[in-house]
């Protein structure tokens, strides 16, 4: 049984109908749709387990996201040191997910096979399929390839007991989720799987994306691999601020309990 943490780091304000394959309908009112940016902290039977690493105040200059704290600081705000962390999850190799992966020096990525495939194949020679990744941020996940810190797989996999990754695609070649044991049943951090409740929950694909069926199809997964709906995390939806409580009332605001 694992305690499961959002950890919010940064923030962007955007439109409804920029989260939408095609936009919204004509009948649909457009509105402000933020989204939220988080990393999530998997704990239990002395382990800790980090999916994704979010991104820096460098990079959220460049993009002209607004960063809230270095991911690394907000971890530390729940007592997990990011310099000792042994696993880290990468769902996806995008900008938001795994930049920062140089504050954790110790760590084993684990990483699907399909998605270095993606980022390093020829894809991206094309501006709609590349826009997400940073040169940088791929090739040093290469060097931790060739340093022997990168461990591959090929589909579903338990990296620890009650711990499973399960590759989606969709969004990218090689999304994974993690699915995870806890005390009220298997919670799944969808990341990109499902940016938003209402993608998922209306099965309205987020517009970045490499293959529209496998997305879908994907939040069909999604609600077959957890124990309910509500056991389903989005990638950057605000309403998991809301939904959850606050671990303790010093981090309202910077993270939520999710099991
Ligand atoms: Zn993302």
């Amino acid at each position: 049984m694992y305690e499961v943490y959002a950890i919010k780091y940064a923030h962007h304000a955007r439109r409804a109908a920029e989260n939408f394959l095609g936009g919204l309908p004509q009948d649909e009112h457009d509105g402000p749709m933020p989204l939220d940016y988080f990393v999530w902290l998997v704990r239990g039977g002395g382990r800790e387990i980090v999916v994704d690493t979010g991104f820096s105040a460098a990079m959220a200059a460049k993009r002209r996201r607004e960063h809230i704290r270095c991911p690394s600081a907000g971890l530390a705000l729940l007592g997990c040191e990011a310099a000792a962390v042994k696993d880290v999850v990468v769902t996806h190799l995008h900008y938001d997910h795994i930049g920062n992966f140089e504050l954790f020096p110790q760590a084993e990525f684990h990483l699907q096979d399909q998605e270095m495939r993606y980022a390093t194949g020829r894809h991206m020679g094309e501006p709609v399929f590349r826009g997400a990744y940073e040169l940088e941020d791929v090739v040093g996940m290469v060097r931790r390839v060739y340093a022997g810190r990168v461990r591959f797989h090929d589909g579903d996999a338990e990296i620890a007991p009650g711990v499973w990754l399960h590759l989606i695609g969709g969004h990218t070649m090689g999304l994974q989720v993690a699915r995870v044991a806890t005390r009220r049943g298997w919670v799944v951090l969808a990341s990109d799987a499902s940016h938003f409740y209402a993608n998922m929950e209306q099965l309205r694909p987020f517009p970045i994306l490499y293959n529209a069926g496998d997305m879908v199809q994907g939040y069909r997964r999604l609600r077959a691999l957890a124990d309910s709906p509500a056991h389903i995390i989005p990638g950057h939806d605000p309403l998991v601020m809301q939904r959850y409580p606050a671990p303790a009332k010093d981090l309202e605001g910077i993270a939520v309990r999710l099991d």
